[in-house]
């Protein structure tokens, strides 16, 4: 079997036409791989379109307002991958002269940027040969061989890493690469794949011994944590308080409502004593106006229950101004918030 020209024949009749692969820019392939790493090409297209925009080149980047990146980012999630980038990006202004290094060793030594990214980043912007391995490659290629070791375990990505090395097309990486992933996500999909219609049916290990759906195999499952936020709304007629999130944890560089976490789950009231912004309302005189139902946000590997619960106050008390930041309602919308909050205060409209 030629898989390499069976996989370039088949990306070159049904590859969809994505404005990333209209350019050799190694910047441009940067962002949509950064943003396609949790993120499905329909939703995360509008975001690369935004960011080319807003900064055309590293250096644009770089030379950002981290929360303006951050406020660009808000609806992506998984916001270390904007903060990583900015930083990427400084370094290819500082150490590079804004020119995106071309060779795998510096692209890989990046910011945020891990084998699959530099293979290919490298692959499709400088026809480095390295292969790259994502989820499509794993699913596909487990397939294909109707290999077992989980795709999750040290040794596994060893095999598939070596394997899809192996099988890389050195003359034409960066085609070869994106011909592999675009087979597995439009393909060889995680259910459904559509085998009756597949160019590889004969050679497939796992369609000819009818085991398809074993595959690709996993060893551990995802642990899932619950956390239970309440977000104070503290305001007076005209300005609310945020606060900015610094520790290393969801969310960080974000702003938010203050919070008080706890242990086991939302209640019907809180106690004040024991958030931290109780201490300056201490001698203000407040109302509890309201209590939103729980709001339930998904995360890959956390579940948030969320309540905001309404504060009037008479006027905003003196605050701690290295954590509290009092700003008027009409300028929330300047602070990177996390999408829970932004879509929560959308449905408040
Ligand atoms: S025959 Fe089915 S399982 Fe095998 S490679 Fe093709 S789509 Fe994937």
């Amino acid at each position: 079997m030629d898989l390499s020209q069976i996989l370039l024949d088949w990306y070159q009749q049904n590859q969809r036409d994505l404005p990333w692969r209209r350019t050799n820019d190694p910047y441009a392939i940067w962002l949509s791989e950064v943003i396609l790493q949790q993120t499905r090409v329909d939703q995360g297209m509008p975001y690369w379109f935004h960011f080319m925009e807003a900064f055309p080149t590293a250096t644009d980047l770089a030379n950002a307002d981290e929360q303006e990146v951050l406020r660009l980012w808000q609806g992506l999630g998984y916001y270390s991958r904007a903060r990583n980038l900015q930083a990427a990006a400084k370094v290819i202004r500082d150490e590079y002269h804004g020119i995106f290094p071309n060779q795998y060793g510096q692209i890989r030594s990046l910011k945020g940027i891990g084998d699959y990214t530099a293979a290919a980043i490298g692959s499709i912007a400088f026809d480095l040969p390295h292969a790259v391995v994502d989820g499509n490659v794993y699913r596909f290629l487990s397939r294909l061989f109707a290999i077992s070791t989980p795709i999750d375990s040290t040794i596994g990505k060893k095999e598939f890493s070596e394997l899809a090395n192996e099988l890389l097309d050195k003359n034409n990486p960066g085609i070869f690469n994106q011909a592999l992933m675009e087979f597995g996500a439009m393909q060889c999909k995680p259910s459904n794949p559509d085998c009756s219609i597949c160019p590889f049916m004969q050679h497939c290990q796992s369609y000819t011994s009818n085991s398809v759906s074993e595959y690709p195999v996993k060893s551990k499952k995802t642990k899932t944590r619950n956390r239970y936020f309440n977000f104070l709304i503290l305001s007076d007629e005209k300005n609310t308080i945020i606060q900015k999130r610094e520790a290393k944890d969801i969310w960080q560089g974000l702003y938010q409502f203050p919070l008080i976490e706890s242990e086991n789950k939302n209640h019907s009231t809180i106690d004040l004593s024991n958030a931290d912004v109780a201490q300056h309302l201490k001698g203000s005189s407040y109302n509890m106006v309201k209590a939103s139902t729980v709001v339930k946000h998904i995360l890959s590997h956390q579940i948030i229950y969320a309540k905001f619960w309404w504060i009037k106050l008479e006027n905003i008390p003196s605050l701690d101004a290295n954590v509290y930041i009092a700003i008027p309602w009409s300028r929330l919308g300047d602070f990177g918030m996390p999408q829970l909050i932004v879509k929560y205060l959308e449905g408040e409209d």
